[in-house]
């Protein structure tokens, strides 16, 4: 039939140029915008956040408005000249030195992932991750491949780590974890969750499993001595034995890996576990009928062009528990971008 006259594409126009947006945000953060803004503590002209920033001020001008339109800059009018300021979601999410800063998740975005999205038609036409294409690196092996130089590996966990300090207790006390004293954080990566469980479960300790280069950066500049309650464990989870615990921690691992990894991981693990333990999964779960959340199936094709796995639903996570051994297996949803699923190991 004939579109109504009063038709309007806004959604379509919308999804078309999403990525501009995104852009804009990369781009400020990047040249230090809202750094600047902060550190000024008063109202800046767009020549004084020009030269500061070292960028032409017609570029300025125009990205200073893009970020007002946003509602990241706040403007005031002074003398027929117009300042700008960081909202306050600006100060505390998009500077590097706050500490809910996503600076760093930004700048990963940026320099990694975007440049994987650009290949997301190859990625699901060939069911597989873009590494090769995007960063000429061989990805047989996915570890090697995102952590294909120091610095990689460094934005990595530092990606990682911004996250647990914004919904990281969320997911800890999703369940009541005060019975389990010993807990192993498989692929504990920066520490930043193990952080959290050590706050909110006076008496537990936390040993953090991951490999060896990535416990040695996280030793160095994540974790300091002052943290008694945490260890660390080198190894890989796919070859090494685990050590023994009461509870065991996978938070973002499993969506990296194929379902016959998932099993072979958690069966390791279910072993490893004395009886009367259990299991915790943090992961972004997918509805049952799979129509939402959005974010996270979006996640699902990121994980597509990143890694070996996928998004999951609870009744999915379920089964891969049970297949390990895994008993009396519950979820719980945040409201956040990550929730829960705990396992058992009968007593
Ligand atoms: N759990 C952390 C979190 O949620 O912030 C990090 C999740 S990250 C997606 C996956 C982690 O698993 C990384 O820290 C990585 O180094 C670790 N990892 C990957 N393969 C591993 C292996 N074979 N053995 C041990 N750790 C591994």
């Amino acid at each position: 039939g004939t579109p109504a006259a009063d038709m309007y594409p806004r959604k379509i126009l919308e999804y078309m140029e999403g990525f501009l947006v995104s852009k804009v945000v990369f781009s400020s953060c990047e040249l230090g915008v809202f750094d600047l803004l902060l550190s000024a503590e008063r109202p800046l002209s767009a020549e004084e956040i020009s030269q500061a920033i070292g960028a032409s001020l017609d570029g300025t001008q125009r990205l200073l408005a893009a970020c007002t339109g946003l509602k990241l800059l706040n403007t005031l009018q002074d003398n027929g000249q117009v300042l700008y300021s960081n909202t306050e979601q600006a100060s505390v999410y998009l500077t590097r030195s706050s500490p809910l800063s996503l600076y760093q998740s930004i700048q990963y975005s940026s320099r990694t992932i975007y440049l994987c999205w650009h290949h997301l038609t190859d990625a699901v036409r060939e069911g597989r991750n873009q590494y090769e294409k995007a960063f000429g690196v061989n990805s047989k092996d996915l570890f090697q491949a995102l952590y294909r130089s120091d610095e990689e590996m460094v934005k990595f966990m530092q990606l990682m780590n911004s996250i647990w300090n914004i919904c990281g207790k969320d997911v800890v006390t999703a369940f009541d974890l005060s019975s389990f004293k010993v807990i192993c954080d498989l692929g504990g990566c920066s520490g930043a969750l193990a952080k959290q469980c050590t706050s909110a479960y006076p008496e537990c300790t936390v040993t953090i499993f991951d490999l060896p280069k990535v416990v040695c950066t996280s030793r160095e500049h994540f974790v300091t001595e002052a943290d008694q309650r945490i260890s660390f464990h080198e190894g890989d989870f796919f070859k090494d034995p685990l050590p023994e615990g009461d509870l065991y921690i996978l938070a973002r691992i499993l969506h990296d890996w194929t379902d016959e990894r998932c099993v072979e991981l958690l069966s390791k693990v279910y072993k490893a576990c004395k009886p009367g333990g259990a299991v915790l999964l943090v992961e972004a779960l997918l509805y049952e009928d799979g129509s939402g959340p959005l974010t996270v199936q979006l996640y699902s094709l990121n994980m597509l062009v990143q890694t070996e796995g996928r998004e999951r639903t609870a009744a999915q996570y379920a089964t891969l528990l049970t297949a390990a051994g895994f008993s009396n297996i519950q979820h719980r949803l945040t409201g956040k971008i990550y929730d829960a699923v705990l396992g058992n190991k009968e007593a």
